[in-house]
């Protein structure tokens, strides 16, 4: 996964941001882009606000079912 430091970021790279994965890949402007830049905060309220939905789908979908496959949230959230 490519982070641009310097530009706005991706959805994607704002999720990954969000599940604390960016930082795996040496990226440490992400949180110095996004204190002065609005349009990334909001996307990252958003790619907060979808992973917490995706996380809850996947508890609840994982409760009913002891049986069911230990699949990504990624494909959770492909399903719904
Ligand atoms: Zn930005």
């Amino acid at each position: 996964m490519n982070v641009h430091c310097s530009s706005h970021f991706s959805q994607d790279a704002l999720e990954l941001y969000s599940l604390g994965l960016v930082s795996v890949h040496g990226c440490s402007d992400v949180e110095e882009h996004l204190l002065i830049c609005p349009q990334c905060q909001a996307q990252l309220e958003a790619a907060d606000e979808y992973i917490s939905v995706v996380r809850s789908a996947y508890i609840l979908i994982s409760a009913r079912s002891n049986s069911y496959p230990r699949m990504r949230p990624m494909l959770v959230a492909e399903s719904l």
